[in-house]
């Protein structure tokens, strides 16, 4: 039987283009039959879309403002329903839209799905990454691919767009309002290149904004850092949080838990600074610091500058 899937993809309203998690999340596809996608965007007029997609089915959203996961239901599912296979990254977003179309549909959903080993057969980590899960699913299902297991694949020229006329669920989630993401730092999950902090930066996180601002890079933070209220639980990296794959992560004063760890792996190079070297983030680190992070930051932006 050949497999019809869709996949859904999300848009940067920063980058004015396909999010890089729906990027990334495409490389599970390569060897499936018919790849279609779903975009809900203000335009797209100078997207480029990447294989193996061949249509992409167009709602036109009317605003530049990003829409709550309740407000497409309607529109996702009536398109849903003609494929086996619908998907989209594993983001808060995707999870709650995909959620909602296949109670719609009565269709199962698995999330998180890390690699597909052959048509229905899935796997997702486990226990923070040390186990691998395998699943066997049935079509007609729903599934959430977490993108950092998967690479981005080329652009495809030859896509059709077919356009629908789009209308946001009536009472849905409205935004009342969009801010380009905060202080001009590249939204976590999107970055090539993320600065994180663990609980001993302290409740100011300046420092570490600024380093990233100059490297055009990322905040992350460990959960002791966002359980302290010194960043937003959607800055943290791990198992409860974003699971990233930037070209190059660095540490700084993260001790390296597991349920961190398990966030990272997919990262290109791995940096860290810790004062203690006894620090398990040591043994993960590609290039590891032994230093108070305090002292170095600094010359470390110094240094980068020059
Ligand atoms: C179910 C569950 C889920 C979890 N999910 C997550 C998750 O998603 N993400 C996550 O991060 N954690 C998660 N955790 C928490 C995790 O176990 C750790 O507690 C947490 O990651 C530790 O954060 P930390 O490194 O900031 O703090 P600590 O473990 O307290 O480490 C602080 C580190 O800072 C270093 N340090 C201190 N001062 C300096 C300085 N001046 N310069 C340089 N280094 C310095 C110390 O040497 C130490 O290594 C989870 C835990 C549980 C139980």
């Amino acid at each position: 039987m050949r497999v019809k899937t869709l996949i859904v993809l999300e848009y940067d309203f920063d980058k004015k283009d396909v999010a890089y998690v729906s990027e990334r999340a495409l490389g599970a596809l390569r060897l499936s039959g018919q790849v279609d996608a779903v975009i809900f965007a203000p335009d797209i007029e100078n997207m480029r879309f990447s294989s193996p997609i061949t249509q992409v089915h167009y709602g036109c959203t009317q605003t530049n403002k990003p829409l709550a996961s309740d407000a497409v239901v309607d529109a996702l599912a009536k398109i849903a329903k003609d494929y086996d296979v619908v998907c989209a990254a594993q983001t808060t977003w995707a999870k709650a839209a995909l959620a909602r179309v296949s109670t719609r549909l009565k269709r199962p959903m698995i999330t998180g799905v890390s690699k597909i080993k052959s048509e229905g057969i899935l796997i997702r980590s486990l226990y923070a990454g040390n186990l691998n899960g395998e699943y066997t699913v049935n079509t007609p299902y729903l599934m959430t691919l977490r993108a950092d297991a998967f690479e981005a694949t080329e652009k495809n020229e030859h896509v059709k767009i077919e356009p629908f006329e789009f209308k946001a669920v009536e009472g849905a989630c409205e935004s009342v309002d969009y801010k380009p993401s905060k202080e001009d730092l590249p939204s976590l999950v999107n970055a090539q290149v993320v600065v994180a902090g663990g609980q001993s930066v302290g409740a100011d996180f300046t420092p570490l904004k600024n380093l990233a601002l100059d490297m055009q890079a990322a905040v992350g933070a460990t959960r002791a850092a966002a359980d302290l209220g010194y960043v937003p639980y959607d800055w943290q990296i791990g198992q409860s949080g974003h699971r990233i794959s930037p070209k190059i992560y660095l540490g700084l004063g993260v001790s390296g838990a597991a349920q961190h760890i398990c966030g990272i792996k997919q990262a290109g190079q791995i940096f860290v600074i810790n004062k203690d070297p006894e620090a398990p983030i040591f043994k993960q680190a590609d290039y590891g610091l032994v230093a108070d992070m305090f002292e170095v930051l600094p010359d470390l932006k110094r240094k980068l500058k020059e």
